[in-house]
């Protein structure tokens, strides 16, 4: 049994307790919190300088484009970003496995406990095997030719299957609404069943996407037009939001990204925003004041376009560019991204979760100064 208390503990489901203690057993669970020293049934309590709060989640990853970092110091938006990654399979199958298992590790030590990981591939079920963190998979489908549909289901069903086989979480989600056409949007909606708890996709990260659907032209028409994509993408859409309808799924949706968002396309959705990669990729974040906090989870992206998985600074850019009170900003690291995830056990300090415990130190001049320590 361990008993610990910092400047604040932030539980993250009350109001952040000056000097509260946490009440841990030795697997981690939460066995009480207490606002008042007098209460607690020990005299040997740890004490630590700064904040006390749960292991963070990563809401939006890709574990498996880690040997990615590094690639470019810069890129010209989106279209040239996509350069990077189609090199992708230009690496050893030792390069890239070494490169997921250190991104693991510095999540770890970063004090990440549960990632919702988009995969094109079956390279991070070893990694993820371990056992070491929770992960959700986000099996992406990404295919332009209508044409192509059954085959890009199929293909995608084999690696969610296999992720399935193992126990671990994983649903077929499409990438983007410019890289799957309405007819692939059913299918994928078709072959979900009631092990899916959510659905993934990249939302309004370009202004080209938007240009896209409501002029029909532009940067992402014209490339589209070159991977000779089917019209039906942009023909059937005036928007991203009638994403919501094609999927026509009860299950929440996370929309990730959301850099040139004006306004959300559903208010009882999740979003997710991957600051430093909008800043890497398009040199813009999205507008925090549209978001309904409660609602809103963040992520690191991949280290293709970011250079580090680390959720404080993530939520340090985000602290420079909202108003968002330092309580706020841990509910968007913790709870939110764990409710949107369905990882139960994780996100707030609640009598029976073990949702991990991190000390944030030298926060009070601004998160880009603080640094975390995991604890448990
Ligand atoms: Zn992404």
């Amino acid at each position: 049994m361990r008993f610990l208390t910092a400047d604040y503990l932030y539980t993250l489901v009350n109001e952040p307790i000056k000097n509260g203690v946490l009440q841990v057993d030795d697997s981690g669970k939460v066995i009480n919190t207490y606002s008042n020293f007098l209460d607690v049934p020990s005299n040997k309590i740890d004490c630590y300088q700064g904040i006390l709060c749960p292991g963070f989640i990563n809401a939006h990853c890709h574990l498996e484009l880690s040997h990615l970092q590094g690639s470019r110091d810069q890129v010209k938006g989106f279209l040239d970003f996509l350069s990077i990654i189609k090199d992708r399979d230009n690496f050893s199958k030792h390069k890239i496995i070494s490169a997921i298992e250190e991104s693991e590790k510095q999540m770890i030590k970063n004090g990440i406990v549960g990632v919702g990981d988009i995969c094109n591939t079956l390279d991070t079920l070893p990694q993820k095997l371990t056992g070491k963190m929770q992960y959700y998979n986000f099996i992406e489908v990404f295919e332009v030719d209508a044409n192509k549909s059954a085959e890009a289901i199929s293909s995608a069903l084999v690696i969610r299957d296999k992720f399935r086989s193992n126990d671990l979480q994983a649903t077929i989600s499409p990438h983007a609404p410019y890289s799957v056409p309405p007819s692939l949007m059913k299918a994928i909606s078709d072959v979900s069943d009631n092990l899916d708890f959510v659905f993934s996709i990249h939302n309004q990260e370009t202004k080209h996407e938007d240009i896209l659907f409501e002029h029909k032209e532009g940067e992402f028409y014209k490339w589209l037009c070159f991977l000779n994509a089917s019209s039906e993408i942009w023909k059937k859409r005036s928007s991203s939001a009638d994403i919501i309808q094609e999927l026509n799924t009860e299950k929440n949706i996370l929309f990730v990204h959301n850099t040139y968002s004006e306004k959300l396309d559903s208010i009882d959705q999740y979003y997710c925003t991957c600051p430093n990669a909008n800043l890497f990729i398009e040199q813009k974040l999205p507008d925090y004041s549209i978001f309904n906090s409660d609602y809103l989870c963040v992520g690191t992206d991949g280290l293709a376009s970011n250079n580090s998985l680390s959720i404080i600074n993530e939520l340090a850019q985000i602290q420079k560019h909202s108003d968002y009170s330092l309580e706020v900003l841990l509910k968007i690291a913790c709870r939110n991204g764990a409710i949107a995830l369905g990882f139960n056990d994780l996100g707030t300090f609640e009598i029976g979760k073990r949702p991990g415990i991190n000390l944030i130190s030298n926060y009070s001049l601004g998160l880009e100064s603080a640094s975390v320590t995991k604890i448990i």
